[in-house]
């Protein structure tokens, strides 16, 4: 049957601005039509007034760990329903049609996306990472989420061991990080050189792209010289790192809520809630705030010099993560359409998905959005959240009933 969206404000995140009184057909899961709103509709269309209200492609979340609530004793079962909650609650409550996932432990996300992938699960699509790969003494032991490797053949084999239960890319800690033990500092490398040499080497010749968790310079540039991907985090950034981006067109994926969301600069309700929600030990907050004022600065000389970017938050759960991150973006000097297109075109590209999802354009699958008010006015508007469709099913509904 065919669905038809009428009197919507597109955004469609391929051309800047608003196309007001626009009507958009849906067939088979697919945008069949984007139109100005004339002519006739087929008497047997499921027609939906959307009254001016702004339909947006479904927002992505590109650093992504699931764990919520976090429960480091759970069994696997337990660890299962609850990802699952906390993903199905991303998308419903908050609009996040596609994650990329940076570390679950188990494979419960390569389980998760291959039922969202059959519909046997209502959630958002998902680009699986496995394990997060560290060393001992690395990073992130204690979520349960990270798995200790040593040595080059330590690392190949249990990137192999990813590979064997169908990760979609490799997740590789290079640096430590905000949150962690004293000697987990986010300017420590941790990897050998030829640590660095075989897991990447295993990953290039088996055709698998690199998540690169890496925090200061020299690790960013080891994952750039290396061919990473995208590089995660970037608290600190000098102009060689911001011209190997450049060169080797890698992503970086900035995770501004990890540093800038703490009692004293919390500036939003919503930022206030979460940050008493998440019960900040004082030592963390003292990292996070002293590293806000480089990791700041990198993010602004990135976006201001043509690095490739997109939104990814590392925060927890996901019905709060991207919408919060957007909201730092916008608060750093991005503007909501940059910070738009970052955590929708540019996060599908990244996933090598553009083809299918992240605008609004005749041909793609109909992940998308329908908010009340403009966010290209105030990026929070996100939150006047009325009705989310995957692959063109309305799979939540939050208009008020009208009369
Ligand atoms: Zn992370």
């Amino acid at each position: 049957m065919t669905l038809v969206l009428t009197g919507a404000s597109v955004i469609d995140c391929a051309r800047p601005g608003v196309r007001a009184g626009a009507r958009v057909s849906i067939e088979r899961g697919r945008i069949a039509e984007v139109s100005d709103g004339n002519g006739p509709i087929a008497p047997d269309a499921h027609v939906i007034d959307l009254g001016g209200a702004y339909l947006l492609p479904g927002l992505w979340d590109v650093h992504v760990h699931l764990e919520w609530p976090r429960l480091p004793a759970a069994t696997v079962a337990e660890l299962t329903v609850q990802y699952a909650t906390n993903a199905a609650e991303g998308l419903t409550e908050s609009g996040v049609t596609a994650i990329r996932t940076a570390g679950v432990p188990h494979f419960i996300d390569v389980a998760l996306k291959r039922a969202v992938a059959s519909g046997r699960l209502v959630g958002p699509r998902i680009f699986a990472g496995g394990w997060f790969l560290t060393t001992t003494a690395g990073h992130a032991l204690g979520t349960g989420f990270a798995r200790a490797c040593d040595g080059p053949m330590g690392f190949v084999r249990a990137i192999r061991e990813q590979m064997e239960n169908g990760v979609d890319h490799v997740k590789l800690n290079l640096s430590g990080g905000i949150f962690g033990p004293a000697w987990d500092r986010h300017w420590h490398s941790f990897l050998l050189a030829e640590e660095l040499e075989a897991a990447f080497t295993i990953c290039r010749q088996r055709g698998y792209q690199v998540m690169a968790h890496a925090t200061n310079p020299e690790a960013v540039k080891a994952a750039l010289r290396l061919g990473a991907h995208t590089v995660e985090h970037g608290y600190i950034l000098d102009d060689e790192c911001l011209a190997l981006f450049r060169e080797r067109q890698a992503w970086y994926v900035p995770t501004l809520g990890i540093t800038h969301l703490t009692p004293a600069q919390a500036a939003t309700p919503w930022e206030r809630r979460w940050v008493e929600q998440r019960g900040l030990t004082p030592e963390i907050i003292k990292r996070a705030e002293d590293a806000v004022p480089e990791h700041r600065a990198a993010f602004q000389r990135a976006l201001r010099s043509g690095v490739k970017m997109a939104l990814g938050s590392d925060l927890r759960p996901l019905r709060d993560s991207a919408l919060l991150e957007m909201g730092l973006w916008v608060r750093d000097g991005a503007t909501p359409w940059e910070t738009l297109v970052a955590a929708t075109r540019h996060a599908a590209d990244l996933c090598g998905a553009l083809d299918d999802v992240g605008t609004v354009e005749v041909g793609k699958l109909a992940d998308l959005i329908v908010v009340r008010d403009d966010p290209l006015e105030n990026i929070d508007n996100l939150r006047t959240l009325q009705l989310v469709l995957k692959e063109g099913r309305v799979v939540a509904d939050h208009r008020p009933e009208r009369p």
